[in-house]
């Protein structure tokens, strides 16, 4: 997998990449014109929505972060109020925000998401709850020390943050971008956003305006991951993190023909579950899936249903496409990957458990191809059967283009599977191979 590919870079930047950038924009050319009581009313909005949202679509973590960013700003509001110039408490709340903040951030995202019960929120709250009491301690600590008062005023330009502290948020957000790039999750993408909205917002620290615009933003972001995240899960597949059957039907509204639809269905999934149980059958599901992605000549592959997935070709005709999509079949067909012994299981779960007919005939080995039996591991592979249609010139009813790329894909699999069929062209002698696995 590229580690930079177009996909990384959207889901990386949207929404909140674009949205901090677009408030600093507004910040620097002085169009943001509201005054502070709105810009006030914004943040608690973002900060009071996300946390109802987090709270709706079980994200503790987004919850939680919400919670730090509140916490962070009420103490700096409580011991600065505008006073953040050293020596103050406002400066020491400044520096344990600083500090903190980064590491509160890096410990969410490490956590597992386990949603709102007592047992996962517990530790984090008490954890949170210690936290802020050791701040307000060395908050008061600080204006008890002779001189902070009167060295305190009011700052009307960027603070400059201490180096160690400069140290803690680079490294924090160096961490939480790597961590993006191994996950790819919204909330990953948000944590590290909002990090960076929270030290713009500290910076501005004394910028009353500029300061609770940051940390408005830094609450949207966070906001707007759980509905990023809700958009993910509606439209794309998480076992295989193709678009889904939702993605296709929208896409279909949006095509004009020509256009071609290939229907693929693995060839005898059942039997491969029966003999290696489901998990490995989900292993499969995501090679196929990986190889579906890849698919060349302007295809976008999605997972339509258990072991059915949909190729769209906008513009192409079917004689543009049988090649690429005989290539992703060759493609399939040689992919191979490797069983570890501690995996292979013969009793299967899932839906084939009751069939016990179809897993006595699995047991006799049909279905799955062993190209090798080593001691410490079993290569397997499986094959796929695709039946292709294309619009008609002027109608471009999409249902029935994919009611004639069935009849194909039925064709391909009565011809002997493994194989790519055109629809309403006459039997092609093409190779039949040995039947599924084959
Ligand atoms: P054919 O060659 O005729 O397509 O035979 P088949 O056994 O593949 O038949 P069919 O397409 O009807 O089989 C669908 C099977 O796909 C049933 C189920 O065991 C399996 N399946 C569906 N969804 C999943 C899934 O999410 N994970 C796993 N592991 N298996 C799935
Ligand atoms: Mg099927
Ligand atoms: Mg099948």
């Amino acid at each position: 997998m590229r580690v930079w590919s177009k996909t990384t870079l959207k889901s990386l930047l949207i929404p909140g990449g674009i949205l901090l950038l677009a408030v600093a924009v507004l910040v620097y050319s002085g169009w943001l014109t509201l005054a502070l009581p709105s810009l006030s009313f914004l943040y608690y909005c973002a900060l009071i929505g996300g946390m109802l949202l987090a709270w709706r679509f079980h994200s503790s973590r987004i919850f939680f972060a919400l919670v730090v960013l509140f916490l962070a700003q009420e103490a700096i509001a409580a011991f600065g109020g505008g006073h953040v110039s050293p020596g103050t408490p406002g400066w020491m709340a400044l520096q344990s925000a600083a500090v903190l903040v980064p590491l509160d951030f890096v410990l969410i995202a490490l956590m597992h998401e386990r949603g709102f019960t007592v047992a996962a929120v517990g530790p984090v709250g008490l954890f949170l709850f210690v936290q802020s009491v050791i701040v307000a301690v060395l908050c008061r600590a600080a204006e008890d020390l002779p001189g902070s008062t009167v060295r305190a005023h009011h700052v009307t330009t960027a603070v400059s943050l201490p180096g160690y502290a400069l140290v803690v948020f680079a490294a924090a957000c160096v961490f939480l971008l790597v961590r993006f790039l191994i996950t790819r999750k919204p909330v990953d993408s948000a944590l590290l956003w909002s990090l960076s909205a929270f030290f713009l917002c500290l910076r501005f620290a004394g910028v009353a305006r500029v300061s609770t615009v940051y940390s408005a933003t830094a609450a949207c972001i966070l906001a707007a991951s759980i509905i990023e995240n809700s958009y993910l899960l509606a439209y794309h597949d998480e076992l295989t993190t193709l678009p889904s059957r939702r993605a296709f039907n929208d896409a279909l509204l949006r095509l004009r023909a020509p256009y071609s639809i290939a229907v693929v269905d693995i060839d005898h999934f059942k039997r491969f579950n029966d003999t290696y149980g489901h998990d490995t059958g989900d292993q499969v599901l995501r090679l196929v899936a990986a190889g579906l992605s890849r698919v060349t000549g302007g295809g976008h592959a999605y997972r339509c249903g258990g072991e059915e997935f949909n190729i769209l070709f906008p513009g192409k005709i079917t004689s543009e496409v049988v090649d690429h999509l005989e290539q992703l079949r060759a493609a399939i067909e040689s992919s191979e990957f490797r069983l570890r012994s501690g995996d292979r299981r013969q009793a299967p779960r899932g839906p084939d458990r009751r069939n016990e007919r179809v897993r006595g005939r699995a047991r006799k080995g049909h279905a799955i191809r062993e190209l090798a039996q080593e001691k410490s591991s079993v290569p397997l592979s499986v094959t796929v059967s695709i039946g292709v249609a294309t619009s008609e010139q002027e109608e471009s009813d999409s249902g029935r283009v994919l009611q004639a790329a069935d009849k194909a894909l039925y064709r391909a699999k009565e011809n002997g599977r493994n194989r790519v069929e055109i629809a309403g062209s006459p039997r092609r002698k093409t190779r039949v191979k040995a039947a599924g696995i084959a």
